[in-house]
């Protein structure tokens, strides 16, 4: 990637630290979201590799990933699927449990939202122990999707989630990265 454009992208994401707790420094997205031409960039890079292929959904999770997913679907001319915290679907659903550092949270997609054999594209805004994305990815494989990539503007790579998403098979496609 232009070495120009990952330092523009970079700087486009503001970082807060001891957010929302000490000790974590929450990468925001927000200010690159509010930034035309960072934005407009950003989901062009990532779709770039994907252009032209087949791709029938791409799922995002929730809340950041509904955005990049949204403007990335729309890109590729791809349905959007939207993986949610528990309980917001109003259609029946197929849920999976999975762990954060504190605890356990689920998460669910609509029955109905991934057909066998669909080609589909997951997306978040940051991938960091992978616990989020590994039980997303599992969640499509049950609904017999075949995920095509995982795409994220920011990986955080010393908390080893795109790896443990590589290590499925999953191709992992990310911007920038923060040590
Ligand atoms: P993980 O499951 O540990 O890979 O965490 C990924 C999820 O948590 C994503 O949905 C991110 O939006 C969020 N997240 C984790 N760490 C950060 C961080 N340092 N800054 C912003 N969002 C984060």
């Amino acid at each position: 990637m232009d070495q120009r454009l990952l330092t523009d992208l970079k700087a486009a994401i503001r970082s807060i630290p001891d957010y929302p707790k000490p000790g974590i420094v929450f990468r925001d997205i927000t200010t690159l979201l509010g930034d035309a031409r960072a934005f407009r960039r950003a989901v062009d890079e990532l779709v770039h590799p994907f252009a032209g292929g087949r791709v029938d959904k791409v799922a995002g999770i929730e809340a950041r990933g509904f955005i990049l997913g949204g403007a990335i679907a729309h890109q590729l001319s791809s349905g959007f699927v939207p993986i949610r915290k528990k309980g917001k679907l109003p259609h029946e659903t197929v849920r999976i449990a999975y762990s954060l550092e504190y605890g356990v949270d689920e998460m669910e997609i609509h029955t109905d939202a991934i057909g066998q054999d669909e080609r589909v594209i997951l997306v978040d805004d940051l991938i960091a122990t992978g616990g989020t994305a590994v039980a997303a990815t599992q969640l499509l494989r049950q609904m017999g999707a075949k995920i095509v990539a995982a795409c994220f503007i920011i990986d955080l790579p010393d908390l080893g989630g795109a790896q443990k998403l590589r290590d499925l098979g999953v191709e992992v496609r990310s911007l920038v990265s923060f040590e």
